[in-house]
């Protein structure tokens, strides 16, 4: 496999093709950004915590029966994914209210839900990732119903696997967000999670001193970003 011309830089990984069309290489940089891109800094070591963090969560996932893009770490800040056609939604599942809905809709962060939330946004920057639901992404042809049900089993089968991984770590998932797609071989093939989980799409709060482990301490001005995420590796035994 032969790293070839990036196609496409993100606000944390830059995306490059490589010699065969069906994979890609994503290059997890320090780069860290949030509400969309207005607030932006460089964490060191950021890339390299994030690019194992992952690595070892796809491959638990992808242990229990969670089909993923994830083919192998390839160097400190690089793996080797299966190329998708991304669907151009997030999705969230929520344990625990905090953020956007805690906001939207007036709850108290830490309210704890009797079931778990699951919530779609539309992913586009520029309209600050707006909430949708089933109808939306159906007739706007964003994705299909038969697609709609499936993410949304993938979401909740992700959180029976890394609630209890957490938890055995004194950690809450609290929130995250998914994104899947379909192989670019395999077009009608099942649906495969792409991107990445890592503190940064996750809310993870220790179990007992509700100290925040994840972006939030970006976002919130909290300091030691990096110094927390490597906790959680360590925490959850992913090798670092
Ligand atoms: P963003 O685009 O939100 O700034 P990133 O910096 O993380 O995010 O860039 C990674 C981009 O690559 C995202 O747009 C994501 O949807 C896309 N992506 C993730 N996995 C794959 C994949 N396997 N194939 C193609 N694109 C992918
Ligand atoms: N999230 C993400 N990318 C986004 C939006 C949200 O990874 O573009 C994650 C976020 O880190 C959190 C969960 O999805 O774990 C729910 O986010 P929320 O809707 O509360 O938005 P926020 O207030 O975090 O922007």
């Amino acid at each position: 496999m032969e790293k070839r011309q990036e196609l496409y830089r993100g606000k944390a990984k830059t995306v490059y093709a490589t010699d065969d069309p069906n994979l890609l290489v994503m290059h997890y940089r320090d780069d860290t950004s949030a509400f969309d891109g207005a607030k932006v800094a460089q964490l060191a070591q950021k890339g390299e915590t994030n690019n194992k963090i992952n690595a070892f969560v796809m491959q638990k996932l992808a242990g229990t029966g969670v089909p993923t893009h994830f083919i192998r770490v390839l160097n400190e800040r690089e793996s080797l994914v299966r190329a998708l056609k991304m669907i151009p939604v997030e999705c969230v599942v929520r344990n625990v209210c905090a953020g956007s809905m805690a906001k939207r809709y007036g709850i108290p962060e830490g309210t704890l839900l009797p079931e778990p939330i699951f919530e779609f946004f539309y992913k586009s920057d520029a309209l600050h990732d707006p909430l949708v639901n089933d109808d939306h992404i159906r007739v706007l042809g964003w994705a299909t119903a038969s697609e709609i049900a499936e993410m949304k089993k993938l979401t909740h089968q992700v959180n029976a696997v890394l609630k209890p991984l957490f938890a055995d770590a004194g950690i809450d998932l609290v929130d995250y967000k998914l994104e899947f797609g379909h192989a670019k071989d395999d077009p009608n093939g099942p649906l495969l999670l792409g991107d990445e989980f890592t503190p940064d799409g996750c809310r993870l709060w220790d179990r007992s001193t509700a100290e925040k482990l994840d972006k939030d301490r970006f976002r919130r001005d909290l300091g030691n970003v990096i110094e927390k995420y490597r906790e959680v590796a360590q925490r959850i035994g992913a090798p670092l």
